[in-house]
């Protein structure tokens, strides 16, 4: 227990530190399929990395929470899920991710059609300046969809647990929706075209505490038919919705010009980095000692 007085206040369910077991009385991992492999992957804007050597297995179907300190690269390691990084032209990938299986990096592959099978939401929601119904429609039109987009759209919007709320004003203008709203419309969006798995970059960090919730709740009922990686820099939240998290935080590379890049601390299921973390600057951190 943390004397500190600093103690985050996790949730009643997840709270503290609590003190050591060995490894062999953790809970056991449940058996889920891999659906990413993360091998020694660094990634870096020009000759500066800003997270190195990360390892990790992604499962199906869980959520999995990235924290860590401001800077620490969840953003940049996010992004690498669905090649989001080859859109700046100074990032640089070096290790292997793949996909069920296949180089997602591969020659062949085509990071288009990546991002359709891996969708994102961002930290502001960003609808188009579009009606509700286009903004839905837009990614299954892109795609050159022939089938019935209504469907198409109503089920999307339903997934999203936004139909009952817009189901009267579907031409209307998707500006006239709440911050919350919006952020389930760009879920709902990323649904339409029919994605396996779904990002999210700080998906509540504009949203008030309701709307969060609502979120958070939208995620729970989502992960029976997606795998969904999230970035949080709040960490009751991560306690409340991911099955695993990552924790990453940065190191000093270079005395000289304070220069740090991020690193893989420790990765495990939540209820083990949360109350038995086996580094002790996981325990720092999520007891609130440091960040
Ligand atoms: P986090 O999401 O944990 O705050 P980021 O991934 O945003 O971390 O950033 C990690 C490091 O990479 C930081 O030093 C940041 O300045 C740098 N960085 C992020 N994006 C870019 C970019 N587009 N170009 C250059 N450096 C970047």
């Amino acid at each position: 227990m943390s004397d500190t007085g600093t103690q985050v206040n996790i949730e009643a369910s997840m709270p503290t530190v609590s003190p050591k077991t060995s490894a062999a009385e953790k809970a056991p991992t449940p058996s889920r399929d891999v659906i990413f492999e993360v091998r020694d992957v660094t990634v870096s804007y020009g000759s500066r990395p800003a997270i190195k050597n990360v390892t990790l297995d992604v499962f199906e179907h869980e959520i999995t929470a990235l924290i860590g300190p401001s800077g620490c690269g969840k953003s940049t390691f996010i992004r690498t899920f669905n090649r989001m990084n080859d859109l700046i032209p100074s990032a640089r990938l070096e290790g292997t991710v793949t996909y069920r299986g296949a180089d997602l990096y591969g020659r062949d592959v085509d990071p288009v059609e990546v991002r359709r099978r891996v969708g994102m939401v961002f930290q502001k929601p960003n609808p188009f300046p579009k009606s509700i119904y286009d903004n839905i429609a837009f990614g299954p039109r892109v795609n050159g969809f022939k089938g019935n987009l209504d469907e198409v759209v109503e089920g999307s919007l339903r997934k999203a647990a936004l139909w009952d709320e817009v189901k009267g004003k579907l031409r209307d203008g998707a500006y006239g929706l709440s911050g919350g709203q919006q952020q389930r419309l760009c879920i709902a969006r990323a649904i339409a075209v029919d994605p396996e798995v779904i990002l999210m970059d700080e998906p509540c960090s504009a949203l008030d505490p309701i709307a969060t919730g609502r979120i958070e709740d939208l995620m729970r009922e989502l992960q029976e038919r997606f795998t969904i990686i999230i970035v949080t820099h709040n960490m009751q939240q991560a306690a409340r919705v991911s099955d695993r998290t990552a924790f990453f935080t940065t190191e000093v590379e270079s005395e000289e010009n304070d220069f740090r890049s991020g690193k893989l601390v420790e990765y495990d299921l939540t209820e083990t980095v949360f109350k038995n973390p086996s580094d002790p600057r996981t325990e720092d951190y999520v007891t609130g000692r440091f960040g």
